[in-house]
């Protein structure tokens, strides 16, 4: 039953993350113009009617069922007849494989209080995957979703410390993982002023440490990220599809380990320490 109420909600909150993105681009897109107040409530997040990125069309309920509608219209706007990026369909799938993925491997079991964990985790996804779908496009983190996922994990981290017996201990775990999340990647900004990596890095990193919660999990974020990366950016540039100077958006990256770790971080863990300090450190 659970399986399909995510089900449902994958679909909904995937196709919320589809027009979330377009919107916050089009209205980045526009602060350098000026615009009228219809515009502005055209484009509002939570109010806008959904429309067509290239006619402005508005949808109907028919054209607004997620995969459905856009595998029904053959990937093309029923009204001007263009294609229709395969990110639409592909994002709401992610999604409710994620969210479906996130309750089989939850390593806690959810009931009581953690049911407001597991809920928050859901929500902090949605925005998570909607930042990667915007670096992976445009290269940039924006303010617009990265300031409100920071208040949302500093709730997940507060929840975190309230619910785990030893208060104390999951506070400075907390404050251990948010300085080495955000800490590296400040660091790391600071040295190359920029050039390495965005400043909307260290405030993911920031998030990713408070949500996860442990200093061992914020490293093998970090660490995993950077493998990924590099195995898939150094094949690229041997084949020359990369060029030496062209930028690698790291946020998509930092997102998959952050899930990786989340549900599976504790087997990885728990491995590393007992083939390297089988006898205990
Ligand atoms: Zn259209």
């Amino acid at each position: 039953m659970v399986i399909i109420y995510l089900l449902v909600a994958g679909v909904c909150l995937g196709s919320f993350i589809n027009a979330l993105v377009w919107r916050v681009h089009e209205q980045e897109k526009r602060k350098s113009k000026k615009y009228t107040k219809a515009d502005l409530a055209r484009l509002s997040i939570l109010k806008g009617r959904s429309m067509c990125p290239n006619c402005s069309h508005k949808l109907a309920l028919k054209d607004l069922i997620p995969v459905l509608s856009w595998l029904s219209l053959k990937g093309k706007c029923r009204y001007c007849h263009k294609a229709i990026s395969l990110q639409y369909p592909l994002v709401e799938l992610i999604t409710t494989l994620v969210f479906i993925v996130s309750y089989i491997f939850w390593p806690i079991p959810i009931k009581g209080l953690e049911i407001a964990i597991f809920s928050s985790w859901l929500v902090l996804l949605t925005g998570l995957i909607a930042l990667a779908i915007y670096d992976l496009r445009w290269l940039i983190l924006p303010n617009r979703i990265i300031y409100p996922l920071l208040y949302l994990a500093l709730v997940i981290a507060a929840l975190n410390i309230a619910f785990k017996p030893n208060h104390l201990t999951a506070l400075v775990n907390e404050v251990l993982a948010m300085l080495i999340g955000g800490g590296i990647f400040y660091v790391l900004f600071q040295i190359s002023k920029g050039k390495w990596i965005g400043g909307g890095d260290v405030r993911l990193g920031l998030i990713l440490g408070l949500s996860i919660g442990t200093p061992g999990s914020s490293i093998l974020v970090i660490f995993l990220a950077s493998v990924m990366g590099s195995l898939i950016s150094i094949p690229l540039m041997f084949t020359h599809k990369l060029k030496k100077n062209s930028v690698i958006p790291f946020g998509p990256f930092l997102i998959v380990s952050a899930i990786i770790v989340q549900l599976v971080g504790h087997f990885i863990l728990s491995w590393y320490n007992n083939t390297f300090f089988p006898y205990g450190v």
